[in-house]
């Protein structure tokens, strides 16, 4: 794996005068098991001076996802927790990014800080200037029309290709990249069924045009799916891996496709599922699996960006999103994605 730039140690700068200072949240440990909140600690620095070429920002919110579990295990510790968030440039001395702009960048849980936008600031990406967009809040370009929405949009449209009058199949149906997956299906005609932990957000499913919606805790998967594909699944867009995507998988049918987005029911360890040996039957129903990192349509992005705001304003797409005031509950925040606390996109408003 690639080490940061960001959390390399930088050398001393002179003081800013007026004493600038910023908030981060940092990982003092590597996760073992269930993220915990003694695994962060929030600290305060003073800000150096701006050089040429860098800009001071200060995120608006603070985007939190379940990536951030597996992907922060190839990171050293301490250092800054891993992650994006949409911000507002300060300060700059960088021509490209005036003071007022809207940036999405990839400096982790930083409140306030300094970047070079030319540069990568992790393995995950770097500084971007968002488009304006009528219609279209900053959290936004975190969720419906940021990395989870393009998920949705590319790994549903590329991988599965759904058809109208197919059925397609979420799980993590209520979540950030699930509930533009089932509204994405829903444009393209398809029948949707989403499966999801709560009778609160099977309601929520349904009212943002889902078909079906199970809430998995309290029923079968090989019932739901009896129930509302009789058929067979032709497409099933899997955000949550283990025995739900077991049994889903059982029940595809002839030439179905299957996108693995996510998989976060093992993220945290825990007992393995059962291995059941499904090759035999993809080998007669003819599907296809294909595993997917959104990176891969990342020339694309903006082109799928301003499909979805259109969609968005359209009102043919509904943002949920579930906000956590202050930047001082951003572990909170991140510990309820794994508890099944949000509703579409988890954000910390700073
Ligand atoms: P979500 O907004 O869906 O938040 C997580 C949700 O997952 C929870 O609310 C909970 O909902 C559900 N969940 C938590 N633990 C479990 C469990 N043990 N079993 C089943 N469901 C569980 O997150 P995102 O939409 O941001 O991400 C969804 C998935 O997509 C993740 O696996 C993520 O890693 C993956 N992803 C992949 C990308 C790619 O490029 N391939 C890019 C972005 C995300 P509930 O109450 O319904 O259980």
């Amino acid at each position: 794996m690639p080490t940061s730039k960001a959390f390399e140690v930088e050398p001393l700068r002179k003081r800013n005068p007026k004493m600038v200072k910023g908030r981060k949240w940092i990982l003092k440990q590597h996760f073992s098991g269930e993220p915990k909140i003694d695994d962060f600690e929030l600290v305060e620095e003073e800000l150096p001076e701006l050089k040429n070429g860098e800009i001071m920002f200060r995120s608006l919110y603070i985007s939190v996802d379940p990536y951030q579990k597996p992907f922060s295990a190839s990171n050293p510790v301490p250092s800054t927790m891993i992650g994006s968030s949409v911000a507002v440039v300060e300060k700059s001395k960088h021509k490209g990014f005036p003071e007022g702009a809207g940036i999405v960048l990839y400096a982790g849980w930083v409140e306030r800080g300094i970047v070079n936008p030319d540069e990568k600031l992790s393995f995950l990406g770097g500084t971007w200037k968002y488009p304006k967009i009528k219609g279209l809040s900053p959290s936004m370009m975190l969720g419906a029309c940021g990395m989870p929405g393009l998920t949705a949009y590319f790994g549903l449209l590329r991988v599965c290709e759904p058809k109208s009058g197919e059925t397609v199949v979420v799980s993590g149906a209520a979540g950030a990249v699930g509930s533009m997956v089932g509204q994405i299906a829903k444009i393209k005609g398809a029948k949707t069924i989403g499966f999801t932990g709560s009778d609160e957000k099977v309601k929520t499913l349904k009212d943002i045009g889902f078909d079906y919606a199970f809430n998995y805790k309290k029923i079968s998967v090989e019932d739901a799916l009896k129930e509302s594909a009789p058929q067979g699944v032709d497409c099933y867009f899997d955000n949550v891996g283990g025995d739900m995507s077991t049994s889903v998988l059982q029940n595809m049918a002839q030439g179905g496709r299957v996108s693995v987005c996510g998989a976060i029911s093992t993220y945290n360890g825990g007992k393995p599922s059962k291995c059941v040996d499904l090759l035999p039957l993809f080998l007669f129903t003819e599907l296809k699996i294909e595993g997917f990192v959104v990176g891969r349509w990342e020339k694309e992005h903006e082109a799928g960006l301003r499909e979805l705001a259109r969609w968005i304003n359209e009102g043919k797409l509904k943002a949920e999103e579930t906000v956590v005031e202050g930047f001082e509950n951003t572990p909170q925040a991140f510990l309820g994605l794994f508890d099944g606390s949000n509703t579409g996109k988890m954000v910390v408003k700073v």
